[in-house]
């Protein structure tokens, strides 16, 4: 056996992405407990770091934002609702 082989069961794993609630924030979850999910979830399952709805990243925190373009409530990074925001700024230029 190769020590420098890590355990394959757990290498398996790889934790999804869930909706927490309709319209709610996405958040990176595993029915077994994995690296990337280590909370219990109530639901069933284990939860890790929220995800983007904009860049599919995972993130520290999201913001909620209302995406004007798509009538939507959209749980996004720092990063991606400034720029959703910076979408829909009302002084628009146009001739
Ligand atoms: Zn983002």
């Amino acid at each position: 056996m190769n020590p420098f082989e890590r355990n394959p069961e757990k290498e398996k794993i790889k934790a999804g992405v869930k909706l927490m609630w309709p319209e709610g924030p996405s958040r990176r979850w595993s029915s077994i407990r994995c690296g990337e999910a280590r909370l219990p979830y109530e639901n069933g399952g284990f939860v890790g770091q929220y995800v983007c709805q904009g860049c599919q990243e995972p993130t520290v925190g999201v913001y909620r934002v209302i995406s004007r373009g798509q009538v939507a409530i959209l749980w996004l990074c720092a990063e991606c609702a400034k720029m959703e925001l910076a979408k829909f700024k009302p002084n628009k230029k146009s001739a």
